[in-house]
């Protein structure tokens, strides 16, 4: 049986580790965190998001209950101007809203009935990349040295993984922090409805019958302090559109989180290094204005899966599967990646001069041209 060491318990590792095993793989995931879980809010998970959870096992039930069916209700200037209002007849804008804890919670009971090994508390330190049909990789945690056949880097934007085997990219602070809150509170109508503004966007969807995700995203020095983190989102957004001072108002105070936002510009130059495997944030953390990040990470476990798991527990090579899957990941990443870039370039990172002129030539944007760009990202299906 072949082994596989997945570095990282988020929602790429555990997609990846349940694809391995789906392959027959024996799979331990090391976790730094003393508790397998996750923090932060809501998500908003696109077509191909749900196709990678069909992949990994959930049927439709299980999918229901993860997340609500919403649709992309289209983008708003701050007093609440369409822009771009989408109706319910523009195809493949259907997404799910729903909360990471949520998902990522559905994920580590499949994995834990699938009978991975996860081990907390375990911060991975010094990995060997170990040589494709030679070496096994070898990972340092807690004080004990795991091997396996593959070591799967999952550990985040700041991989330690990434960071010992390949020295760029590193992750770059993208200038702008992201208030994010969950609260007891029906949108009506109930769609995915996006802000924008100089220097920043603020969304918002349900994630359930009665419960609604917001995020706030602003230009900001990294490593500010606030201390009052829901004053300063009430403060930030007083004189944008009456339904986003609503839902501030209506939050909780002590449900208003933020942390800063990095990416990593291009990516791994490549997707695997000997024995190693990249996958979610570790291999393109990209910035959140496309809402892939979640998706693609779940691509990428399924593909672990698929492309190298399923292989080579064949008998096939490592080296060629590893190849493959860097040849079906990197380039649909990288180019989701830019896809984000330049939406936050025209849209929350545009400064105030230019708010009029954008909006004016978003106006004339035909639907047609939407849907199209939305189906060349979300229309992913997984490799059979
Ligand atoms: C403001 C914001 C909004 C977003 N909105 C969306 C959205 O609407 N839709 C969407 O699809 N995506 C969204 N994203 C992106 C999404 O959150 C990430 O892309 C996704 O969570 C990446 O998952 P991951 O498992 O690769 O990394 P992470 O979630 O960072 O998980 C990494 C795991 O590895 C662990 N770890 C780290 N280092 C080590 C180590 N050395 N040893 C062991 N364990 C380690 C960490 O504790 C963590 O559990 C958003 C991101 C931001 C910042």
């Amino acid at each position: 049986m072949p082994t596989a060491i997945v570095a990282g318990g988020g929602i790429a590792g555990l997609a990846s580790a349940l694809a391995l095993t789906q392959q027959g793989w024996r799979v331990t995931v090391l976790e730094r965190a003393a508790v397998l879980g996750e923090v932060g809010a809501g998500v908003a998970l696109a077509r191909n998001g749900v196709a990678s959870l069909q992949a990994l096992g959930f049927d439709d039930g299980a999918i229901a209950s993860i997340g609500t069916l919403s649709r992309a209700g289209g983008t708003f200037d701050l007093r609440g101007r369409p822009i771009l209002a989408l109706s319910e007849d523009v195809d493949g804008v259907t997404m799910r809203g729903v909360h990471r804890a949520r998902l990522h919670g559905a994920l580590l009971e499949r994995v834990q009935e699938r009978g991975v090994d996860l081990i907390t508390g375990a911060q991975v330190t010094s990995p060997v990349p170990g040589v494709p049909g030679g070496a096994q990789a070898e990972v340092t945690a807690d004080g004990i040295t795991y091997r396996a056949d593959l070591l799967v880097a999952a550990d985040g934007v700041n991989s330690a993984v990434r960071a010992a085997l390949a020295p760029v990219p590193q992750p770059v602070y993208s200038g702008y922090s992201s208030w994010r809150a969950v609260l007891d509170h029906t949108l009506d109508p109930p769609v995915l409805t996006q802000y924008w503004g100089p220097h920043a966007e603020l969304g918002t969807m349900p994630i359930d019958d009665d419960r609604t995700y917001w995020y706030g995203y602003v230009k900001m020095p990294q490593g500010t302090l606030l201390l009052d983190e829901h004053l300063a989102a009430s403060e930030r957004f007083a004189d944008w559109a009456s339904p986003v001072r609503q839902i501030i108002a209506a939050t909780p105070p002590g449900a208003v989180m933020r942390h800063d936002v990095f990416h990593l510009p291009g990516g791994m130059a490549r997707y695997h290094h000997g024995r190693v495997v990249a996958v979610g944030d570790a291999a393109h953390a990209m910035l959140p204005t496309m809402g892939q990040g979640v998706a693609t990470a779940l691509e990428d476990g399924i593909c672990v899966g698929k492309l190298v798991g399923e292989p080579v527990a064949a008998g096939g090579d490592l080296a060629t599967a590893l190849a493959d899957y860097d040849a079906a990941r990197r380039p649909r990443c990288r180019t989701i990646a830019r896809s984000a870039l330049a939406s936050a370039i025209a849209g929350s990172h545009l400064g105030p001069g230019l708010q009029g002129v954008r909006n004016a030539l978003m106006r004339l944007t035909p639907r047609s041209a939407i849907s199209r760009g939305a189906d060349a990202v979300m229309g992913w299906t997984p490799p059979v």
